[in-house]
């Protein structure tokens, strides 16, 4: 397999990371989780007492952040300024904090910029709000994953779940939908569908379903 980019967007809870991760995984390729790193400057924000709409201070915290993703045993490890931030960024508060600093642009500036570095030399699958549309305009393959709110309220509640948190199917659909609304509606990049997209509604398919469609479109693009 060539050394391509795959660009995989979506809103929370349509599978991209766990999509992203199995096809970089069959195709021996590395995956980025662009999200994570939208996750790792709130939560470096909130730890340091910043408030969120201080703009410029977030935005110089993000400016000065070291994010690396380290593979460990049990998959791939955040490092953030050299400490390990894998599950403290999985916070429903982190989410939203996520969501509320990747509406400042200098913030999408600092990391944008990151993200480009590194997939500057291919074989990488990347997953966010806006891979095709701003990272990797260029990339060989886009895939838009999408699924009804309820389902993605679900997936994302059962997660909490199993990270043992006390979660609320109703609060997370909430959640979810207000994220949704902040990403769709944000002037700096918003997520949406890039025109050369394929679509994916992943409503009632498994992990294995939506993994083997993304490789047929992987296929049917590069060959
Ligand atoms: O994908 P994940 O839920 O980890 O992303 C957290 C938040 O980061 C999203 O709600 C979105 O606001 C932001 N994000 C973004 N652009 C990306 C990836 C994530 O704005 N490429």
């Amino acid at each position: 397999m060539r050394k391509i980019r795959i660009a995989i967007d979506g809103p929370s809870g349509s599978g991209k990371s766990t999509i992203g991760k199995r096809v970089a995984q069959r195709l021996g390729f590395v995956y980025i989780d662009s999200g994570a790193m939208y996750r790792a400057v709130a939560r470096q924000a909130l730890a340091a007492g910043i408030p969120l709409m201080d703009e410029a201070r977030v935005v110089e915290l993000a400016q000065n952040l070291t994010i690396e993703f380290v593979p460990g045993e049990k998959g791939q490890h955040l490092l953030v300024n050299g400490e390990d931030m894998t599950e403290a960024i999985r916070t429903p508060a982190v989410a939203q904090g996520a969501s509320r600093v990747s509406a400042i642009p200098g913030v999408r500036r600092a990391l944008v910029r990151r993200q480009k570095e590194m997939g500057a030399a291919g074989g990488v699958v990347m997953d966010g709000r806006d891979i095709g549309t701003v990272v990797f305009p260029d990339a060989e393959v886009k895939v838009f994953l999408d699924a009804a709110l309820p389902e993605r309220a679900r997936r994302r509640y059962l997660e909490d779940r199993r990270r043992g948190e006390t979660a609320d199917l109703a609060a997370t659909e909430k959640d979810v939908a207000e994220r949704d609304r902040r990403d769709t509606t944000r002037a700096d990049s918003p997520l949406r569908q890039a025109e050369d997209a394929v679509r994916v509604d992943t409503t009632g398919l498994d992990i294995e379903a939506v993994t083997r469609r993304v490789l047929d479109i992987v296929a049917a693009k590069v060959g």
